[in-house]
């Protein structure tokens, strides 16, 4: 588990370890059912549905671009922060 600081919105996101096909599973069915992903979530990591949440507002929905909408930088890292916005993403679906 790490734990990385968001510029968005100030606070520590905290990213499980889970297998690829967990991650790719999670990551893919936020777009489709929110409500589903987080409880998912919180399911597979035992947190709470407000820490669910916040790792999951950190999902990208296009693979290697920041999930903020303005900015929909290129991203290096899997988890971490863009180098643009500083916001953390979590691009499970590469
Ligand atoms: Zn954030
Ligand atoms: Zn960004």
């Amino acid at each position: 588990m790490q734990s990385v600081r968001c510029r968005g919105c100030r606070d520590w996101v905290r990213v499980p370890d889970l297998e690829p096909a967990e991650r790719v599973r999670l990551a893919a069915l936020y777009p489709e059912d929110r409500m589903a992903a987080m409880r998912e979530i919180a399911q597979v990591t035992g947190w709470d549905l407000r820490e669910a949440k916040r790792l999951m507002l950190h999902f990208t929905t296009t693979p290697g671009v920041c999930h903020f909408d303005p900015c929909a930088t290129k991203l290096q890292a899997v988890v971490g922060p863009c180098a643009v916005c500083g916001r953390v993403n979590v691009d499970w679906l590469r």
